[in-house]
């Protein structure tokens, strides 16, 4: 499986965290670009490792604009499968408002579009808005992140084609209506993510995350869905194969 969602340059050992994950059945990882030069990061780490690959993106609360230019400069490469992490954040305190925040992702979504990218979402508390701006751009696919909503807004990002990501969250046995969205989610948009070193698992409170640690979301996936381990492995991976169409290439 795939852990489609990581902050790989946070983790310290690079090969270290890479050969934990290989070993613990996660076969390749996409890494996060946050900022310009942490997108590059994430592409040097995807050139180095053959099981990683690269995302490059600008998260919402940058105090700085993106440069879409240096941006799609790095897209171009073959080992960048998607323009991430994107997105609005309504709730963390930040001096990006609302309304720069909002044209910022139309500018990201507009160079998605352009290179045929997927986009990963990074949305808190903006979900009209979000539905709103991929509404604006027909044609960008992608997924919702770290997806901790219920199923009315499971709906409405599934109407729009999007697949929903989900990470530790989910193994909390607190957390009833989401896991009623991984029941519910269709077989062909769900993925999995850690988020590392972020978003851990219920039993790992208070460890930075890895993507070795994948399996403990994909063991509760596996049986909230009533598959086996294997059976999700190989739909997560078709999944991640569809969306993310360069690492098939
Ligand atoms: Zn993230």
């Amino acid at each position: 499986m795939i852990d489609t969602h990581l902050h790989l340059e946070e983790l310290g050992d690079v090969t270290e965290v890479v050969e934990e994950a290989v070993d613990a059945g996660v076969s390749g990882m996409i890494a996060m670009g946050v900022d310009l030069e942490r997108s590059r990061i994430a592409l040097s780490l995807a050139h180095r490792h053959s099981e990683v690959w690269a995302a490059v993106g600008h998260f919402p609360l940058e105090p700085v604009d993106p440069d879409v230019d240096a941006l799609r400069e790095l897209a171009v490469d073959g080992r960048v499968v998607a323009i991430g992490e994107i997105g609005l954040d309504f709730e963390e305190a930040g001096d990006v408002d609302r309304t720069r925040q909002i044209e910022r992702l139309d500018t990201l979504f507009g160079l998605a579009q352009e290179l045929s990218l997927p986009v990963s979402i990074h949305n808190r508390g903006a979900g009209d808005e979000l539905v709103q701006a991929i509404r604006r751009h027909p044609g960008v696919r992608g997924v919702m992140h770290y997806f901790a909503l219920e199923w009315e807004w499971a709906e409405r990002f599934l109407d729009l084609g999007f697949y929903l990501l989900f990470a530790g969250l989910i193994t909390r046995p607190s957390r009833t209506g989401l896991r009623e969205v991984v029941k519910r989610c269709p077989a062909d948009r769900l993925l999995l993510e850690t988020d590392s070193p972020y978003g851990n698992a219920h039993k790992r409170m208070g460890v930075p995350n890895r993507p070795a640690y994948l399996l403990d979301t994909a063991e509760v996936v596996a049986e909230l869905r009533g598959l086996q381990l294997k059976e999700l492995d190989e739909l997560e991976t078709e999944n991640v194969m569809t969306l993310f169409t360069r690492i098939r290439s």
